[in-house]
């Protein structure tokens, strides 16, 4: 999910961006999923968290003209949540669509952020959805819906994340086209914080070397490493004048851990990185030391 405030409010809400929201390609994400929206396959996005992966769907609905329809999964969400329900208004019950029927009627682009997370039973849904039938059955009106032109399923989750239970069923996968997400590279990356973060350059280029030397240490009891989101968070604190140190640790070690050992651990690469004895040819040193 997005860190940003804007543009999705409020989850399953409909976004139509006006300017392109920033994404700065990292492969060639966005002629895939541009080429498999327009043949009508569905597409997982496969990352890890704040690897820029809900602001790639931002750009490319922008880029193919759909209205945007995002539902943050989680693992109470049921097939309901998604289809639709009978409510009470008054004394009556009407019926209210979900997000993904409404993206459906509308040919808007669907984004299931996290679909590992919801119930198993809402992949049912998904199944006639995400193949060439794009047909979503609604059980409880005794229909079944043909997807409006410019209907488009992307889900997305997190490979390194979740049991072998959650793991996405292999029928469901098979059904999918999907991308890859990574990092970006040193330099990429120290563009998106110098222009999310609105910091300068050498701020950026800091933050990128100290989030590459945490991705370095993978076993080091993260459940996560430092996402570019992260990295932003921190850069954003430094330009309202906090100090790289007391940034880094307030935004990125505060955020990946809960643990007092691993806390102290990463608060000693902080200052070694970020703090203020912290000398550029130094790091280029350590860095060159455990590559
Ligand atoms: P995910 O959906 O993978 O968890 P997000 O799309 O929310 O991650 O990314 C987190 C933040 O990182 C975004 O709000 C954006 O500021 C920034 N970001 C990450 N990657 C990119 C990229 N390639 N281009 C532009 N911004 C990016």
């Amino acid at each position: 999910m997005s860190d940003e405030p804007a543009p999705a409010q409020r989850n399953g809400s409909t976004t139509e961006a006006d300017s392109r929201p920033y994404y700065q390609a990292v492969g060639n994400e966005e002629a895939v999923f541009k080429a498999g929206f327009r043949q009508g396959l569905s597409l997982v996005l496969k990352g890890p968290t704040g690897c820029g992966k809900t602001r790639f769907v931002e750009a490319m609905a922008h880029d193919l003209g759909r209205p945007l329809v995002t539902v943050s999964c989680h693992d109470d969400l049921t097939t309901a949540d998604l289809v639709g329900r009978y409510l009470l208004r008054g004394d009556e019950t009407v019926w209210v669509d979900g997000p993904l029927t409404r993206a459906v009627r509308e040919g808007a682009i669907c984004y299931l952020d996290e679909v590992v997370e919801a119930r198993q039973d809402t992949t049912v849904v998904l199944h006639p959805l995400g193949d060439h039938r794009r047909q979503l059955p609604i059980e409880r009106l005794g229909v079944t819906l043909d997807a409006a032109p410019g209907f488009g399923l992307v889900v997305s989750y997190n490979p390194g994340y979740q049991s072998v239970l959650k793991d996405l069923k292999d029928s469901t996968r098979q059904r999918m086209v999907a991308i890859e997400f990574g990092y970006p590279s040193p330099e990429i990356e120290e563009g998106i914080v110098r222009h999310e973060a609105a910091v300068d350059s050498a701020i950026a280029a800091e933050l990128v070397r100290f989030g590459q030397a945490i991705r370095r240490i993978e076993t080091g009891g993260l459940r996560e490493v430092a996402s570019t989101r992260v990295l932003i968070a921190a850069g954003r604190l430094v330009a309202e004048g906090l100090t790289l140190r007391d940034a880094a640790r307030a935004a990125i070690v505060g955020a990946l851990t809960d643990d007092a050992t691993v806390s102290r651990g990463l608060n000693e690469m902080v200052e070694v990185y970020l703090g203020e004895s912290a000398t550029p040819g130094l790091i280029a040193h350590m860095d060159g030391a455990s590559a």
